[in-house]
């Protein structure tokens, strides 16, 4: 029996047949996917996440400290399996790329997966699951990249800046024009080169037991302040706990409290034995973090990946814990099969020959 799917989220989109690109990114949101588009920096990002508060929330009156505008909508609930298959029933499958556009609210479902031909298929909740692996992952490397503000990465800059004036929102980080030159005021998610320092030798100076991550003192570089070639796990420890402990005397009190929040959330989504009790208030403490980050993080910084923490406890309440249906295992998986390649010319046929032989010696002996 196929119980769910587990994929990066370019393949979610594929494999599922929802869009997730666009305005309506969100495969659980759907239609009710809150985006703004930016208008400098050309992105559209999902923020509003007071959303999914009660309706007496305190958040929800505010307005300076959000997005200028106070918020009375919420969210109703995603749709199961048999509503999302009548959406899909009847769209004919065209493959290949030559095929006409249409509109892009009914280009939202591009197909009628296979799997609806499996009998229970429509009756399942959560079809496909979000990779908790990859969120993580994404998640890190934002914010790692917009504390150190390492070009390229971080998600602060000149744009994102002009998009604040259009919205009319957080006047002390308005550009400010010096002749030639324009000066961005330092935000409270920017650490300054003392404290970036302080962050690469904390986590330079690391001793862990063997086997509990790869050599942390490898990722970092002092001499530029960045942290380099951080792969999956990588970001796992750094979430899970070293992060926390890196930043402990840095930034101001309450981006700090919101970033270890996270972190520890983060934590509370991957343990293995969850109580079934606990998980309302897990799934409020994320939309409480998420709006704290919206407070003090600018727009650009929540694309999709950051929406989708919204949904992993829902996921852990219809599908269990996430080590079960994570990616790790099948990551550390494709490192086997890579090694089957033998000609680089044709890798797929090759793993392919060396695997069935394997099963076949296997099977045999
Ligand atoms: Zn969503």
């Amino acid at each position: 029996m196929v119980f769910c799917t587990i994929n990066d989220f370019p393949a979610y989109g594929n494999l599922s047949g929802y869009s997730v690109k666009g305005h309506h990114a969100c495969p659980i949101c759907e239609t009710n996917t809150s985006f703004l588009q930016l208008k400098h920096g050309k992105k559209t990002v999902y923020t509003r996440h007071r959303r999914f508060f009660k309706h007496y929330h305190p958040y929800r009156r505010l307005k300076k400290a959000f997005d200028g505008s106070q918020e009375h909508e919420t969210v109703p609930n995603p749709l199961n399996g048999n509503e999302f298959y009548h959406r899909v029933k009847d769209v004919i499958n065209m493959f290949g790329k030559s095929q006409k556009k249409p509109s892009s609210d009914a280009n939202m479902w591009k197909k009628n997966s296979i799997f609806f031909d499996l009998p229970y298929w429509s009756n399942l909740h959560v079809r496909h699951c979000i990779n908790v692996m990859h969120v993580e992952k994404n998640v890190c490397d934002s914010l790692i990249g917009t504390l150190l503000n390492i070009k390229g990465k971080t998600k602060d800059g000149l744009k994102c800046r002009q998009d604040l004036v259009h919205m009319g929102i957080r006047q002390v980080l308005h550009p400010i024009s010096k002749g030639p030159r324009t000066y961005l005021p330092p935000a409270c998610y920017t650490m300054s080169t003392a404290e970036k320092r302080s962050f690469c030798q904390c986590l330079r100076s690391l001793k862990v037991p063997q086997g509990y991550s790869s050599n942390v003192k490898s990722l970092v570089s002092v001499n530029d302040l960045k942290l380099v070639g951080l792969k999956s796990h990588d970001c796992h420890v750094l979430m899970q706990q070293l992060l926390p402990v890196a930043i402990r005397g840095t930034l101001p009190d309450k981006v700090r409290v919101a970033i270890t929040h996270l972190c520890f959330l983060f934590n509370a989504i991957c343990v293995k034995v969850i109580d079934p009790k606990q998980l309302d208030d897990l799934e409020n403490e994320v939309v409480v973090v998420l709006c704290q980050m919206e407070m003090y993080f600018p727009s650009s910084f929540f694309d999709i990946m950051v929406h989708l923490v919204v949904h992993l406890v829902r996921e852990i309440r219809l599908c269990g814990p996430v080590f079960l249906r994570w990616m790790y295992p099948v990551e550390c998986y494709m490192k086997v099969l890579k090694g089957y390649t033998k000609t680089q010319h044709r890798p797929e046929a090759s793993i392919m020959e060396r695997y069935v032989v394997e099963e076949c010696i296997e099977f045999s002996l």
